[in-house]
This record gives structure tokens, C-alpha cells and sequence, in this order.
């Protein structure tokens, strides 16, 4: 195997390829002054040569160089050529580097492929490290031989169809988190809301009824009273589009009607909305921890015991607040637990170790019972304040309803889908049945001759 260039590629791809048994030649301008950088079994000589004695050849040089290349036409002619470059921006030129590179080279074979692995990647074997190489070209033969090479390097070849597919290749390194936008979005649109609610309650409404400075409290109290509501929230959307899918088949009749496209937007999100969910309520649990750390946690807390010495209140302990407080903190943590549980499964690597049953059953009944548990929590958290008059500062309502109502929403939705005559209904929906559709029937009738027809299956 042929290799052009002496780069960081260019070194990570000989190493990769003579561990995994091939003989390696590498074309470089200056073959002298290069060659300490390559493993003793890779031979480093001039680029003509190196072409002479090979015939697939990885062109680890960037595009811009591409041209330098052309004195070699003649000795590349009829040889496979692997187009390993990466761009700097999306469709950053009209046509792919692999196409140009084709374009250049009309004598030869060209494959597109590797550029979606770094040279990192390639050093480090490919246990350790995105493990799919993707493949196109306009000659099947020509392909079958890259990929053969890329799974004798321990790769997975993933063939992308022809050379029209190398532009979306190239584009694969430098997308930034595509699947993360919305959920991202979503979340942050989320957090402004609740911190701009709970900024109103907790430190605005103080100030202007009362005059009292209560900003301290934004960086911690507020962010840490905003997190859960995010959290709650975002769990509960995990589940809602499911709760809408399973609502637009039992009304249709029919699991073949597409969904509208945002639905299916959010559905196929769900996995990042759910990870952002356990993010903010990890975030949350960290800064809960933290509270009694505070110097202003501290000042409150002798300042009250000053003042009930000064009143001589021996007795300050609340039963009921007691309790409160112990079962909220348990099943906040209990649904932690179970965030965490979500969040590991959803990992490519553990998922692909669970069957459909086990993925299924962790992720929509295990993550179905941390919605209930973080309600509960919830609940526990606010218990009668809702009820509470003075804790409508400006008229709005503790933040803690507001976050009850989505996730609320998706629980009564279950408890109804749970039901045995919309469950079946659904079970039949799902496996194929429809409202409304006709079926033909046959009939023996009477004198033993076949009469047929039509019903509909509902009936
Ligand atoms: P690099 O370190 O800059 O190496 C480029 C090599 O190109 C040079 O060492 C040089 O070797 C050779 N070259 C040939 N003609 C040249 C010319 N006219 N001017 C300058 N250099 C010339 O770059 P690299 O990181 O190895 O990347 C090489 C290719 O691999 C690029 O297309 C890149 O997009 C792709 N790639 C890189 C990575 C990565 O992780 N680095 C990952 C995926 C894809 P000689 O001086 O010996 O001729």
C-alpha cells in the first residue's frame, strides 16, 4: 500500500497499516529527511517511486496541493487512489476534494474514505475511537478493495454508495453536534424562563415590596431552584411526543399515517433531551450539597438561633417539616439513580449490549417510573404552598406548579393509554390494524353455494 504525504496522517496511517500486516511505501518530496519519522518496516522514498511499487494509494495531502501531484499522472495511471482529505467548512467548494481529485487523475480509480477517522484514532487502533470508516466510489472493485483494507485494519467499512456521496462524507467531520441543536436550544429557552420566573420571586419581589437586597442569591439559589424545574420539565418532553403519537394513532386508527414532521422531529431527539435532562438534575444535586457551604447560609442560620435564644424558644423542631424534608431528599435521590440508569443505557456501547426488550423496558418503563418519582419529589419539595397565599409574590404562583403541569399531563395521558380497552386498541393499531379498513369476506350460504363481500374490520 502506497502513501503520499509524510504528515501526521500520513505517519498515524503507515503505523496503523504495517501493524496490521500490510508492506507500506511512502511517497514523500524529501524522503531523506522524513524518513526517522516512520516505523523501520514502512519503506520512505520519492513519490514516484513510491507510486512505481504500489497500486492502491492512500494521497494524505491536503486539496490545495492536490496540483503538485499531476507530474505523477503518468505513473498513477491505473492505480486506486484514497482521497483521505477533510475541508475546513461545509461545502466549502463546489465539487468534493475526491471528485477534483478524480477530475485531476481521469487514469485512475478513486475512493473516497478514511477522512472520517483522525489521525489520533489511527494510532491509538481502532478499539479506541469512532470505528466506522465510510466509503464511496464509482467503481464497486475499486471499493471492495478499500474496505477490504479498512477491516483488516479493524475497522467497519460502511459503503456510502458512489463518488456523488463524497461531499456529505467530508461534511461528516465538521458538523458540531447536529442530533444537540434543538435539545440544546430547547433547554437553554427553558432555563431563561424558569431563572427569569424565579429571579422575580425570589430576589425582585423582596427588593421592591420590602426593600430587602436578596441578589446575592442569584448565583446559587436561583440557578439551583431554576435546574430542577429544567430537569422535571425536559423529562417530562421525553416522553410527551410519545404520549402524542400514541394520541394520533388511537384517533386515526392507523399507525401508517406519518406524523407531522415536527413530531417527528421531536420524537427522533428524544435520547439528547433526555441526557440534557440528567444533566441539569445532576447539576442540581451538586449545588443542592453545596447550599450549607455558603457563607450566607451560615449568617441566616445564627442569626435564627440568636433570635430564638432572644425569644427563649427551646422547642423549634416541625414534625411535619421533618418528614417532608426526608422524603424529598430520598426520592430526589432515588430519581437521580435512575436518570443515571437512563443516561448510561442510552450510550452506544451499553445499548448495543441490551436486546430491544431490555433497552425498552429501561428506557420507557424504568425512565416512565423516574417521571413519577421526580413528581413525587416535586410534590414532597412544595407540599402545601401552593395553597399558601403569601407565597403568590406578584400574583404568580410558585414555580413548582408550573413545573407540575407538562409532566402531570404525561402521567394522566399513561394512566389512560394503561387502560385494557385503549391498550389493546393500541397493541392492535401497532401491529397493523385499522379504523376503517375493508376487508373481503366469503360466506357458504344457505343452499352451500359461496357468497362474498365486503365489511369493514371494526366490525
Ligand atoms: P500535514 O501534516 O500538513 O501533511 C501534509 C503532507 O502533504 C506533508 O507532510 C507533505 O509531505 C505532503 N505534501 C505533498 N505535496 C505538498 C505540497 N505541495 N505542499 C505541502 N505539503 C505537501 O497534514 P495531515 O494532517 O497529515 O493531513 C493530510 C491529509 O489528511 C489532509 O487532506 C487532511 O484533510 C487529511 N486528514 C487528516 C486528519 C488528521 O487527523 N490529521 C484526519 C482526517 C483526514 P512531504 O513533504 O513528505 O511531501
Amino acid at each position: 500500500v502506497g502513501v503520499l504525504g509524510s504528515g501526521d496522517f500520513a505517519r498515524s496511517l503507515a503505523i496503523r497499516l504495517v501493524c496490521s500486516g500490510f508492506k507500506v511505501v511512502i511517497g514523500s518530496r524529501n524522503p531523506k529527511r522524513k524518513a526517522g519519522l516512520f516505523p523501520s518496516a514502512a519503506e520512505v522514498t520519492f513519490q514516484a517511486e513510491a507510486v512505481k511499487k504500489t497500486d492502491v494509494i492512500f494521497v494524505a495531502v491536503f486539496r490545495e496541493h492536490y496540483s503538485t501531484l499531476c507530474d505523477l499522472a503518468d505513473v498513477l495511471a491505473g492505480k486506486i487512489l484514497v482521497d483521505v482529505s477533510n475541508n475546513t467548512e461545509v461545502n466549502h467548494h463546489k465539487e468534493s476534494n475526491a471528485e477534483y481529485l478524480a477530475s485531476l487523475f481521469p487514469a485512475c480509480t478513486v475512493v473516497k474514505g478514511f477522512n472520517v477517522i483522525s489521525a489520533w484514532t489511527l494510532q491509538s487502533g481502532a478499539r479506541d475511537g469512532n470505528k466506522q470508516v465510510l466509503i464511496c466510489s464509482n467503481n464497486q472493485e475499486a471499493k471492495r478493495i478499500v474496505a477490504e483494507i479498512a477491516q483488516v485494519m479493524g475497522f467497519t467499512p460502511v459503503d456510502m454508495g458512489c463518488m456523488s456521496s463524497a461531499c456529505e462524507i467530508e461534511n461528516i467531520p465538521l458538523r458540531l453536534l447536529p442530533a444537540w441543536k434543538i435539545p440544546i436550544f430547547l433547554a437553554l429557552g427553558l432555563f431563561l424562563c424558569f431563572f427569569t420566573y424565579n429571579l422575580v420571586r425570589q430576589v425582585i419581589h423582596p427588593y421592591i415590596r420590602e426593600q430587602k437586597n436578596k441578589f446575592y442569591k442569584i448565583p446559587i439559589e436561583v440557578v439551583n431552584t431554576t435546574l430542577p424545574c429544567v430537569a422535571y420539565v425536559m423529562l417530562s418532553l421525553v416522553y410527551l411526543p410519545g404520549v402524542l403519537a400514541a394520541s394520533s394513532q388511537l384517533y386515526y386508527g392507523t399507525k401508517y399515517r406519518r406524523f407531522p414532521d415536527w413530531l417527528d422531529q421531536w420524537l427522533q431527539h428524544r435520547k439528547q433531551i433526555g441526557l440534557l435532562s440528567f444533566f441539569c438534575a445532576a447539576l442540581h444535586a451538586v449545588y443542592s450539597l453545596c447550599l450549607p457551604m455558603r457563607r450566607s447560609h451560615r449568617y441566616l442560620l445564627i442569626e435564627t438561633a440568636v433570635k430564638q435564644a432572644v425569644e427563649k424558644k427551646m422547642n423549634i423542631w416541625v414534625e411535619e417539616e421533618v418528614w417532608r424534608m426526608e422524603i424529598y431528599i430520598s426520592v430526589g435521590i432515588i430519581a437521580l439513580g435512575l436518570l443515571s440508569l437512563l443516561a448510561i443505557t442510552s450510550l452506544p456501547s451499553i445499548a448495543n449490549s441490551l436486546n430491544w426488550r431490555e433497552f425498552s423496558f429501561v428506557q420507557s418503563t424504568l425512565g416512565f417510573i423516574a417521571l413519577v418519582i421526580s413528581t413525587l419529589h416535586t410534590l414532597t419539595y412544595g407540599w402545601s404552598r401552593a395553597f399558601d397565599e403569601n407565597q403568590y409574590k406578584f400574583y404568580l404562583p410558585p414555580t413548582y406548579t408550573l413545573t407540575l403541569l407538562v409532566p402531570c399531563t404525561v402521567i394522566l395521558a399513561k394512566v389512560v393509554f394503561s387502560l385494557p380497552c385503549v391498550h389493546q386498541r393500541l397493541l392492535r393499531i401497532r401491529r397493523g390494524w385499522e379504523k376503517g379498513r375493508y376487508v373481503k369476506f366469503v360466506l357458504p350460504s344457505a343452499t352451500g353455494e359461496y357468497s362474498s363481500g365486503e365489511t369493514s374490520s371494526n366490525v
